[in-house]
């Protein structure tokens, strides 16, 4: 579904010279998988991430996604990044409709946005600002947003790493049952190793040193999480 092939990533620091961020990442996604993304601080999630996104460009190494060469951007990507980003002067609903437009009537696209609302448990609020909302309905107005375009791969940069435990909690009930009834394909960075075992099928360990991928630990479903929790510890910050 997604394969991501010997993808390096290279920048130029403030002293000028050439940092690798990531160093020969392969990965493969399968349909309907939920992967996390899991690793300290500046060990290049976000920018593989973003170069799976197409908003950045990868130095070397390809991307395939359904049969097709990744570049640029698509609407067969969706993303929800760390603040939720709406406009502040349209409705809850109208944030949700706004990137639909161009694609579909006004009619068609607020029963698309309304679908995706009541999926994120936030009917009532459709007619609301952004700024009544608390910061994790905010949040799931945006994933309801990135859901409403139809992606096939929903990208999410620690999308509750703002928020607090109790929120994330609520955040994490909200997008299983957005996993199960949508059937997407996630990919799903985070900090947090209690977040990543509780939500995906598998988990990928980063580190910083040299930018690349350390591990990649299966949670085949009901092998007992206890075991992968162990061979996480390793990586525990
Ligand atoms: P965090 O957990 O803090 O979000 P991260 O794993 O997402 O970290 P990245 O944001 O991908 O890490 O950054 C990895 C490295 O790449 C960092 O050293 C960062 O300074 C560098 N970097 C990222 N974007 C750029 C850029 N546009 N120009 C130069 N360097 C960059
Ligand atoms: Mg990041």
């Amino acid at each position: 579904f997604l394969t991501i092939n010997e993808v390096s990533k290279q920048f130029n620091n403030r002293e000028n010279n050439i940092e690798t961020v990531l160093n020969d990442v392969n990965l493969q996604v399968k349909e309907g998988e939920f992967v996390s993304i899991l690793g300290p601080s500046g060990c290049g999630k976000s920018t593989l991430l973003s170069i799976v996104a197409g908003l950045t460009k990868q130095t070397s190494g390809e991307l395939i996604l359904q049969g097709k060469k990744i570049n640029g951007p698509g609407k067969e990507r969706g993303m929800v990044f760390q603040q939720a980003a709406l406009f502040p002067w349209l409705t809850v609903e109208e944030n949700v409709m706004f990137p639909l437009r161009k694609e579909m009537s006004k009619k068609e696209a607020k029963e698309k946005a309304h679908k995706y609302l009541s999926l994120v448990q936030l009917s009532p609020y459709t007619k609301h600002s952004p700024h009544e909302l608390s910061g994790g309905m905010q949040q799931r107005v945006s994933i309801a947003r990135a859901l409403a375009m139809d992606p096939a791969l929903l990208l999410m940069d620690e999308p509750f790493g703002a928020l607090d435990e109790q929120t994330r909690s609520r955040l994490h009930e909200v997008l299983e049952k957005v996993f199960l009834e949508t059937k997407k394909t996630i990919l799903f960075v985070t900090h947090s190793i209690h977040e990543a075992l509780k939500l995906s099928d598998r988990i990928v360990v980063m580190g910083t040193q040299p930018g690349r991928i350390l591990d990649i630990i299966e949670l085949d479903f009901p092998r007992p999480r206890e075991q992968a929790r162990e061979e996480l510890l390793p990586y525990e910050e």
